[in-house]
């Protein structure tokens, strides 16, 4: 059986609830997910419940976004407590950064001539944490830009004139912060760390003396070859190689719940192994 680690719900950019993920989940014949919305785990206690009702295992998590010593990168956490613990704590400072950047955003947008509200943004958000994509939509709708790829390369890319940094926490304090709080974390995507293929493996050992323990290799965008060569990178490294769709719904519409792109086939051994992980953990101040 197939498991997915890697999704996003209304609570953060994605457009399905968590409820109609765990039942895309169930129905793809998946034996576990995790729900990763950004900085947030609103969505856990409704996937949770979905959860026991399909007879599916919900790994509770969230993918971070965090300064790395090649610039910034997103950390997946696995099995982050919707109850509490001091990362959890942060999330709420991370979320106000997130707030503060999109009030920047549309600033930014606004000076470049275009007429946006944070009103707008906020209405495409529906009830979770507001991001880019959700401002990429309104600049679809508002005929600014013909699609969200393209409002990404003219305005909310990086380096792009609409785009702004916002509050993240140094990868070293963000993976501190999951362990003392009885978390995984994980590298995402590795594509996105700043480096190229050839540098990986410099790269991810020093994430690993970092105390980060596993990397994404099974990840949808990912041809056949390069997941090989990230699990097998990942296991010469003692870390786990997870992997997921980074199902988003209607933004990323080519993506489905388990397969990605069609191909799509994560093992559910994995799950075993982010369970061994955890379990070395002190559990700290948590209570689960
Ligand atoms: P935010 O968390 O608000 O900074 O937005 C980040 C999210 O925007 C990512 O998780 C992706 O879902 C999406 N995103 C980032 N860069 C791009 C891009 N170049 N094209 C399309 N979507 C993107
Ligand atoms: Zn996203
Ligand atoms: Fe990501
Ligand atoms: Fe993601």
């Amino acid at each position: 059986m197939a498991v997915d680690l890697h999704l996003h719900s209304t609570r953060s950019d994605g457009t399905d609830r968590p409820a109609a993920i765990v039942a895309a989940g169930a129905a793809a014949g998946l034996a576990a997910i995790a729900l990763t919305d950004h900085d947030t785990l609103d969505g856990i206690a409704e996937a949770e419940e979905a959860a026991a009702r399909h007879g599916i295992r919900l790994i509770p998590g969230t993918e971070l976004s965090v300064d790395g010593d090649e610039g910034p990168f997103h950390l997946l956490v696995y099995h982050l407590s919707p109850r509490g613990g001091p990362l959890q704590n942060r999330l709420r400072d991370i979320r106000q950064g997130r707030h503060e950047r999109n009030l920047r955003i549309v600033l930014a947008l606004r000076n470049l001539g275009i007429e946006i509200t944070y009103d707008e943004i906020a209405a495409e958000a529906v009830e979770g944490q507001v991001g880019r994509p959700h401002v990429a939509a309104v600049l679809v709708r508002k005929g600014v830009v013909p699609d969200l790829a393209t409002a990404f390369d003219r305005y909310l890319a990086r380096g792009r004139p609409a785009y702004d940094e916002r509050y993240r926490l140094d990868h070293r304090e963000a993976v501190s912060l999951a362990v003392a709080s009885g978390a995984v974390p994980v590298v995402a995507h590795p594509h996105t760390l700043g480096v190229t293929a050839a540098d990986y493996e410099r790269v991810l050992t020093g994430l690993a003396a970092d105390g980060v323990m596993g990397v994404e290799a099974h990840y949808a965008d990912y041809a056949p070859e390069v997941r090989r060569h990230l699990a097998r990178l990942a296991a010469s490294l003692g870390m786990i190689a997870t992997g997921g769709s980074d199902y988003h719904g209607r933004y990323k519409p080519d993506l489905a719940v388990g397969t990605g792109r069609g191909d799509l086939a994560v093992p559910d051994e994995v799950v075993e192994h982010l369970d061994a992980a955890r379990a070395t953990l002190p559990r700290g101040e948590i209570g689960q």
